[in-house]
């Protein structure tokens, strides 16, 4: 009766997954995107994100390298080669993930989507309109950078654009506190910039453990990163080639480019939704229940659309769960205890489970907190001055650990593993009874005292 049995808008992380294995259930899937196949997290997200990220981790290595023995040489950085490299890549992945699709057999179509009554959906591309019918809908249109409305914001860019920049400009300033911003910050810093952080609040990366937001800051300072707290811009001119932001503490500040990372917004207007009456928040992200289903019957939401954590992993496992209860009869929703995440800063951290300040309030008394700052082995023959940190956070009355958090070397890597012990329940007398990794910073984990 309807062309499709399940169609999907958007083609990132939760869409291509929810439509693959909607086709595995045995469903005829159709799947439509606007852009590039992969969505944020392969085209302008995590994937380049971290490509960039290694690129600017090679200055601190090359420093490094001098104490054990390297003689140093000048280096050089050339930014439209990492850039080139980098779309190559990119280009790469996306072919992979749109091969992916059609050996599921989900029919990929190029076009923007727009729901024109709850079961048809109105396609357009360059190729002219036309209209499909589906059973069920999914909703994975994701989210989008959202700045705030101030004067000359016009001049600034977001994250989307960082990706796409042809030159890397000598002097740049972040504006936002967030996992972006900070991880931006990096990059720029790294591969060379004048690099500037402003940030509204007292203290950067808020939600996350305290101490461990302190100690980012510490060492993106010594790192030579502008970080200013309490700072924001209320205006920005440009004059010639320069932006000069106006600052709430009454300064100036005079800089090349102006990236603003100050949260993502759900991707929810113009496609019909309004219209159709499914419920959003006021911030326009999809209201779903526990099942990912919107207020209408057959439409569904999955990923940052709906709001959460806004996290490839989540998307991913919102879109498997959602195949899985509407396509093969097993009701299944996803459980968002011990999330683990990783913020790919310099230092890089590495989280899970709750902050100190979320342990003190849910615990009190009963909170056991452990912890063990340490200079990374690497780091002393380098002569950096960078310390690593990480703490364990322990319910006394039953011993089970509830937070873990590190911030140095291999943070990302190391918190995985450590996600799998919180999911399992484990103690601290477990983690304790465990053998250490000898020598690695990892086993400052079953280490701590
Ligand atoms: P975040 O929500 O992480 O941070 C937004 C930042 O912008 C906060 O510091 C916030 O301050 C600040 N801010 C918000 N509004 C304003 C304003 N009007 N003026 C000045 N500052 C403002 O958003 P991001 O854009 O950094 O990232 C979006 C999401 O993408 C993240 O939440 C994360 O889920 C995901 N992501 C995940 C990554 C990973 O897993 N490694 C990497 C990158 C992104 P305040 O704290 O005061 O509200």
């Amino acid at each position: 009766m309807y062309d499709y049995d399940f169609f999907v808008i958007g083609a990132g992380s939760g869409g291509v997954r929810a439509s693959r294995m909607a086709s595995t259930y045995g469903a005829k899937v159709g799947l439509c995107e606007d852009y590039r196949v992969g969505g944020t997290c392969v085209i302008r997200g995590c994937v380049p994100k971290k490509l960039f990220v290694y690129a600017s981790e090679f200055s601190g290595h090359f420093k490094d390298s001098g104490g054990f023995g390297w003689q140093q040489a000048e280096h050089g950085f050339d930014w439209p080669t990492l850039k080139a490299n980098k779309d190559k890549e990119i280009s790469r992945l996306e072919g992979l993930y749109g091969n992916t699709l059609d050996s599921h057999k989900v029919e990929v179509i190029k076009a923007r989507g727009k729901l024109l009554d709850a079961h048809t959906i109105e396609l357009k591309s360059e190729d002219g309109t036309r209209t499909v019918t589906a059973d069920k809908v999914l909703i994975a249109t994701g989210a989008w950078p959202s700045m705030p409305n101030l004067p000359g914001i016009e001049h600034a860019i977001s994250s989307n654009e960082a990706f796409e920049l042809e030159t890397l400009p000598k002097r740049i300033t972040v504006v936002g506190g967030g996992y972006i911003a900070v991880e931006f910050a990096g990059i720029f810093n790294g591969l060379g910039a004048d690099t500037s952080l402003l940030y509204r609040g007292e203290e950067i990366l808020r939600g996350f453990d305290l101490e461990i937001r302190s100690k980012l800051r510490e060492e993106m300072i010594k790192k030579g990163v502008d970080v200013r707290i309490n700072t924001n811009v209320t205006g920005i001119r440009k004059e010639g080639d320069e932006f000069i932001l106006k600052l709430t503490d009454g300064n100036e500040m005079v800089t090349d480019l102006v990236m603003y990372a100050t949260g993502r917004t759900a991707n929810t207007s113009n496609i019909g939704l309004e219209e159709l009456g499914v419920k959003m928040k006021q911030n326009g992200e999809i209201i779903v229940d526990e099942y990912y289903k919107s207020n209408v019957e057959n439409i569904f939401a999955v990923g940052d659309v709906t709001g959460g954590m806004q996290l490839t992993p989540i998307a991913i496992k919102e879109g498997a769960a959602l195949t899985a209860t509407q396509f093969n009869d097993s009701p299944t929703f996803v459980n968002y205890d011990h999330i683990p995440t990783a913020i790919f800063s310099q230092p890089p951290i590495g989280t899970v489970g709750l902050s100190e300040e979320d342990a003190q309030e849910k615990y009190g008394d009963d909170l056991k907190v452990f912890r063990s700052e340490y200079k990374s082995m690497k780091y002393t023959l380098a002569g950096r001055d960078e310390r690593s940190l990480i703490k364990m956070l322990v319910d006394g009355k039953t011993d089970k650990v509830i937070g873990a958090h590190m911030i140095g070397p291999d943070s990302a890597e190391i918190i995985q593993g450590i996600a799998i012990a919180l999911k399992c329940g484990a103690t601290k007398a477990q983690f304790d009874d465990t053998v250490a990794v000898h020598p690695s910073s990892a086993e400052e984990f079953v280490l701590m005292k």
